[in-house]
C-alpha cells in the first residue's frame, strides 16, 4: 500500500530548469520621452505562481504590469505568454485580467451583475453565466450580497467583487495594481491570506504590484526588487531578507545594519573584514569572492545580534556602545544603539517578560555580537 506523503511538495518550478514559464519577459524597457521608466527586465514567471513586484514610488512597477496587460508598450524587449509572443496583441485578447486599485465596479449595477459583465460581453450563455457567477461569489464568499449595490458594501467587500469579477473570466494571468491598498491595517492583513488562499485553490498565475515589503513576504512564492526601473533581485522571501545581493536590496527589506570595509582574508568558507568605522575586524561565515583589498560592506540584521551588559569573550564580532533609544512595538522591541563612532544601530529583541522587567533601558552600555552565520558580506 503506498504511504501518504509527509510533506508537502515544494512549489518552486524556477529550480527545475525543465519548467516552462508562464510569463517571459525579455529585455523590455520603456522610456517616455527621455526617462527610462523601465530598463532592461528580464524576467520568468511560472504558471501557478504567485509573484510580486516591489518597489517604492516611481520604481517602474506599474509600468511593467501595464506593459503585461497590453496598455502600454515596451520601447524594446519582448513579452511573451505560454510561448506567445504578445507584441501585436491588444489587451482585450491577452489571456490577461487586471484588478485595479480602484477596483472599478458599476455603481448601477448589483454584485452579481459586475460579476456577470465581462461573461456577458464575451457572449458566453446566460445559464453558464449564471453558474459562473455563484461560483465565483462562493469563492470569495460573497454570495449572500450579489442583489447589493457596490455603495452598500465594505472596502473589504468592493475588493472581494472585483477579485471575483476577475476570477469569473478564467484568466490565465491575474495582474493586481496594489489590492489591498484602500483597507485598513487588521483589513489588508486578513485578506492577505484570504487572497493567497483563493489563488491556490484557483490555480491562476498572480503577478500583483506593491510598494508594501511585509504584504510581498506574506503573499508571493517569488518577489522581484525594483528599483529606478531595473530588477534588483528575483528570491523567494526567504532568500530576498536572508541573502539579499545588494545594499540596496538588505536596505530596503526589513532593517539592516551595514558596517563598511575592506576585505583582509578571503577563504572558502569565512571572510574578514577591516572597517575602520568600528576600529575592528568584522567576521563573516561565507567567502565574499572578491580580493583581498576590495571595498565591502556587511550587513547584519537587527534579530540576530544578541545584546549583553557584560564584555564577552571571546570578542569576534563584538561592538560596544549605549543605549540611546528604545522603540516598543508589543511583541518586540527596537533597541537603538549608538557606539563610540557616533553610528546607530538597530537590536531587535523579543518581549519574553513584561515590561517592568525590560533587561535594557536607555544610557545603559552594552556589547553587541552576532555569530559570523548570521551576518553577509554585500560587495560594493
Ligand atoms: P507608484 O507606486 O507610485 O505607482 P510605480 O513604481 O508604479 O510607482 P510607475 O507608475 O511605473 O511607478 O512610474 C515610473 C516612472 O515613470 C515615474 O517616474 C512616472 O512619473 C513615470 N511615468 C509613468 N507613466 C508615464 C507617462 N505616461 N508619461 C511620462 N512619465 C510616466
Amino acid at each position: 500500500m503506498a504511504l501518504p506523503s509527509a510533506k508537502p511538495q515544494v512549489f518552486a518550478p524556477w529550480n527545475d530548469p525543465e519548467a516552462k514559464p508562464l510569463i517571459r519577459i525579455e529585455g523590455v524597457s520603456k522610456s517616455f520621452g527621455d526617462f527610462h521608466a523601465v530598463n532592461k527586465v528580464d524576467l520568468d514567471i511560472y504558471p501557478g505562481e504567485f509573484f510580486s513586484l516591489l518597489g517604492a514610488s516611481g520604481c517602474g512597477k506599474t509600468t511593467l504590469l501595464r506593459m503585461l496587460a497590453g496598455f502600454e508598450t515596451p520601447t524594446e524587449g519582448r513579452i511573451s505568454i505560454d510561448g506567445v509572443d504578445m507584441t501585436s496583441i491588444p489587451p482585450y485578447e491577452r489571456p490577461i485580467n487586471m484588478m485595479f486599485q480602484s477596483y472599478a465596479l458599476f455603481p448601477h449595477m448589483t454584485v452579481a451583475q459586475n460579476v456577470a459583465f465581462g461573461l456577458k460581453q464575451d457572449r458566453v450563455p446566460k445559464r453558464l453565466i449564471g453558474n459562473k457567477v455563484r461560483e465565483v461569489l462562493d469563492l470569495v464568499q460573497m454570495s449572500r450580497f450579489a442583489e447589493r449595490k457596490p455603495q452598500q458594501l465594505s472596502g473589504g467587500q468592493r475588493q472581494r467583487v472585483a477579485l471575483a469579477r476577475c476570477l469569473a473570466k478564467e484568466p490565465k494571468v491575474l495582474l493586481l495594481d496594489e489590492p489591498l491598498a484602500a483597507l485598513d491595517k487588521k483589513l489588508r492583513e486578513q485578506t492577505q491570506l484570504e487572497l493567497v488562499n483563493i489563488q491556490d485553490r484557483v490555480g491562476i498565475t498572480f503577478v500583483m504590484v506593491t510598494h508594501d515589503q511585509e504584504e510581498a513576504m506574506t503573499m508571493s512564492a517569488r518577489i522581484g526588487v525594483m528599483n529606478a526601473g531595473s530588477i534588483e533581485q528575483i528570491g523567494t522571501p526567504v532568500e530576498i531578507y536572508e541573502y539579499p545581493t545588494t545594499t540596496f536590496v538588505a536596505d530596503f527589506i526589513g532593517t539592516a545594519n551595514m558596517f563598511d570595509g575592506v576585505v583582509s582574508l578571503e577563504e572558502q568558507n569565512r571572510t574578514v573584514v577591516d572597517c575602520s568605522e568600528l576600529e575592528t575586524q568584522l567576521t563573516v561565515g561565507h567567502a565574499s569572492g572578491v580580493a583581498v583589498g576590495a571595498p565591502v560592506t556587511v550587513m547584519v540584521r537587527p534579530e540576530k545580534m544578541t545584546v549583553q551588559r557584560e564584555k564577552p569573550d571571546p570578542r569576534i564580532n563584538c561592538v560596544h556602545g549605549v543605549v540611546s533609544d528604545i522603540a516598543y512595538l508589543g511583541d518586540i522591541s527596537i533597541y537603538h544603539v549608538r557606539l563610540e563612532s557616533g553610528r546607530k544601530v538597530q537590536v531587535a529583541l523579543t518581549n519574553l517578560r513584561h515590561t517592568s522587567e525590560q533587561r535594557l533601558t536607555w544610557d545603559d552600555e552594552v556589547y553587541l555580537t552576532w555569530h559570523p552565520a548570521n551576518s553577509l558580506v554585500l560587495v560594493q
